[in-house]
């Protein structure tokens, strides 16, 4: 073999051009792609080879301007000296050409020559654009290759020609997207101040220069700077009426880029006219209509909640049967003992008992990967914004919180796509009370068991009095800590696209490999520790001498009646055993902090495990509820559980604490311990709160007969609102409303297009 070149290539472009596609097409890999930005946060790698070189490929999250607006953003400037020892990647979504160019632009002036990956090639052409690539590879100086990421189409070429050994990255010579001499010349006065030369300084320091000459607060320049930023504006000023401000040198570059790429494309290419076909015009000024645009988003949800539920419970019944004559396979092929009791009573009951709701799961998420993959989403985040605005969100924060239905892990990471520090800590703070697909499994089971006739219904109000507890949350606290600061709403709609198949499928193999994977490690472990300490003490004092008189019943002749007895006094057995055991114990012991809720101690050792992965909430309850009867539900009704607690502990398991998991994400990405233990206390506090208002308010609309439930809950539910409502329109009349445009571009001519703050 003769040696391989090791090259680390970046993948480097603007949200949702097409990078985690590319990535994915050249490792091979399978990583998430969506059509909406903000989908990739961190940076992924990958591996490909090719004939001469083993390549390492890394996904940056996306960007559109080298100018840190968000924390992912800035990932890419640290980067940038990094990456220039290897290879760039530029993708570029051909089909928004001229946006998507900023950013190359902006590599171009620091002298990085990309490989440019023109891609959605297909789009392109098939709106009717063409380009002369010969041409824009001679007036740029890059290397242009059209590729089809989504398809792979073209990215062979591209991989060969990144393994080549002889690639520079860094090229000093001019392209037509270069800065201008004047710009030039007064960064190259600036690094001198810090005895640094163009030529010899890394992309990073060209670009502190660069930033230094074009920053929006005087106060914040060095006195030296100020002469070279006036030299700069006279220069700029040379023959035109209105001179330039130093103040405005950042929109005059910002313009000028723009006037660099203008007359790059009308050189080289064809672009299409923005003709977004007449139907998704149509169809975007209904789906993101101010009035109707809120209904057609809660009736989607609505019909997506409702097929979890109704459609979800054919296969779930099979997965039920399933699981049934596992266990009876078992109990009649296996010798008596402690190990078929832990297979049984442990594991197929705890594991299976979370497995059967595998089918809702995929159901959930087969809608959510649709309303990803065709663009829906970024219309929900926009007709969002106003929402999320009431509660002192940023509309970016619904990105997070639908990613949150999946898995509050990664939603909390996604955070990073929002500026603004507090706003993120609150977007951080609100995702716990989003009800992730954990959580699935305690409300498929409780509804269907109390509520049979209606169970979606019920599953819809949970979720609503949820909002509503996270619209409340977020509104007192961003009034509690106000902040002055807003960024404008800058969320790209992408076009509507047919999601493909393979996209869906990959989404659902996804979540299903996450949920088998979960179900056999932590629920695993958390099932067999449950059941061993619900078996363990083995001898428990009985008030009954059961042994003699089940040996003396069973010495009688096999009548119904005595079969009956048998059965009906080992089942009394094990349920006093069970209570003398080291859950019970336990159970019983924390039991008084939650009996005002209702809860058995059953319900409140099983919150415990809940802890660790929601789902074992429901394994637990089937491991202690086994003694009672062979169905979770029927077990519970028996026991005393009424619609009205199971309600309750519906509500409260939605609402405390969220999984370790998050809680370490939380951690780690707001960087407090201090704000992650006060988190975990706000949510126990009001879950407990609300669980215990709803109890009362429940107990006495059922003693009075002339109120139904529904009727009970609607009439809380509103008058929630209502006390909302009223609070917010006090807050915004007490201290103003609040500026949304963005105060520092007002007079800026690149206003309006993606990046209006230079750099
Ligand atoms: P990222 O945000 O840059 O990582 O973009 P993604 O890889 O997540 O892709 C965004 C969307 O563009 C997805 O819906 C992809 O299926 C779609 N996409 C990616 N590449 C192409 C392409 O070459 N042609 C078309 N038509 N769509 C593409
Ligand atoms: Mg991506």
């Amino acid at each position: 073999m003769t040696n391989k070149i090791q090259r680390n290539v970046f993948l480097l472009g603007n949200p949702n051009s097409g990078k985690t596609s590319l990535f994915n097409a050249v490792t091979g890999e399978r990583r998430r792609v969506g059509n909406w930005p903000g989908v990739t946060v961190q940076k992924l790698e990958g591996t490909a080879k090719t004939e001469t070189a083993n390549l390492t490929i890394c996904d940056l999250p996306g960007t559109y301007s080298l100018t840190p607006a968000t924390p992912e953003e800035e990932v890419v400037l640290k980067t940038i000296d990094e990456a220039v020892t290897g290879c760039i990647v530029n993708v570029v979504d051909i089909a928004n050409f001229e946006r998507n160019l900023f950013l190359t632009t902006q590599l171009i002036e620091l002298g990085i020559r990309p490989v440019v990956s023109l891609n959605c090639f297909d789009s392109f052409t098939r709106a009717g654009g063409s380009i002369d690539l010969q041409k824009f590879s001679t007036f740029t100086g890059t290397t242009p290759f059209p590729t089809v990421a989504r398809t792979g189409e073209g990215t062979q070429n591209l991989v060969e020609f990144i393994g080549k050994p002889e690639l520079t990255c860094i090229d000093d010579s001019t392209s037509c997207l270069s800065l201008p001499q004047v710009w030039l010349d007064a960064a190259e006065e600036a690094l001198n101040l810090k005895n640094l030369k163009w030529i010899s300084a890394t992309p990073a320091q060209r670009y502190g220069a660069l930033v230094d000459l074009i920053k929006l607060q005087p106060e914040q320049v060095v006195p030296e700077l100020i002469e070279i930023r006036q030299n700069l504006a006279k220069k700029l000023s040379e023959g035109r009426d209105n001179p330039v401000k130093t103040t405005n040198l950042a929109c005059e570059l910002a313009s000028d880029r723009y006037r660099r790429i203008e007359s790059l494309i009308a050189s080289c290419a064809i672009v299409p006219g923005k003709n977004i076909p007449a139907w998704q015009e149509k169809l975007d000024r209904v789906l993101t209509h101010r009035f109707l645009g809120l209904p057609v988003f809660a009736m989607m949800m609505a019909w997506v909640f409702w097929t979890t539920f109704s459609v979800g419970e054919i296969p779930m019944g099979w997965m039920e049967s399933l699981v049934e004559w596992l266990s009876d396979f078992v109990q009649v092929n296996m010798q008596e003992g402690l190990i078929r009791e832990l297979l049984v009573g442990g594991i197929i009951n705890g594991v299976g008992g979370v497995i059967i709701f595998i089918p809702n799961i995929l159901i959930l998420f087969f809608w959510i990967a649709l309303l990803e993959d065709s663009g829906y989403m970024s219309r929900a985040a926009f007709i969002m914004d106003r929402m999320m605005n009431s509660i002192g969100l940023h509309g970016r924060a619904f990105i997070p919180m639908i990613m949150g239905l999946g898995c509050n892990v990664p939603a909390v990471l996604a955070t990073r796509i929002i500026d603004n520090r507090f706003q993120r800590l609150l977007t951080m703070l609100l995702i716990p009370l989003v009800t992730c697909a954990a959580r699935l499994p305690v409300l498929v089971l409780l509804c269907g068991t109390f509520f049979p006739e209606n169970p979606s219904t019920w599953m819809f109000t949970l979720f609503f009095v949820n909002l509503l507890v996270l619209i409340f949350l977020g509104q007192t606290t961003s009034m509690l800590f106000r902040t002055t600061e807003n960024s404008p709403f800058l969320l790209e709609m992408p076009p509507y696209r047919l999601p493909t198949p393979s996209s869906v499928f990959h989404m659902l193999y996804e979540k299903a490999a996450h949920f088998i994977e979960k179900a056999g490690t932590v629920i695993l472990a958390g099932a067999i520790i449950i059941w061993v300490l619900s078996v363990f003490p083995r001898e428990v004092p009985l008030s009954f001498d059961y042994e003699s008189e089940l040996t003396r019943l069973r010495s009688n002749e096999a009548t119904v009646e005595t079969t009956e007895k048998i059965a009906m006094l080992t089942r009394q057995r094990e349920i006093e055993q069970m209570e003398g055991r080291y859950m019970a114990r336990l159970g019983k012991f924390i039991h008084p902090v939650m009996e005002p809720l209702g809860f058995s101690w059953r319900e409140t050792v099983s919150l415990i495990p809940g802890f660790l992965a929601k789902e074992s909430v429901v394994s637990t309850l089937s491991v202690l509820y086994l003694p009672y009867s062979d169905n979770l539900g029927d077990a519970m009704r028996k026991t005393g559980m009424t619609p009205l607690t199971a309600f309750v502990f519906m509500m409260f398991t939605l609402l405390y604490i969220p999984c370790i998991a998050t809680l370490g994400v939380i951690w780690r990405e707001s960087g407090s311990m201090r704000f992650t233990v006060l988190s975990l206390l706000v949510y126990f506090a009001i879950a407990y709160i609300v669980s215990y208002v709803t109890l009362k308010v429940g107990a006495i609309l059922q003693t009075s007969p002339n109120l139904a439930w529904f009727e009970g809950l609607v009439i809380i539910t509103v008058a929630l609102a209502a006390g909302w409502y009223l609070l917010r329109t006090f807050i915004v009349t007490i201290s103003g409303s609040r500026c949304k445009s963005c105060s520092s571009c007002s007079s800026c001519p690149s206003r309006g297009k993606s990046d209006c703050s230079g750099g």
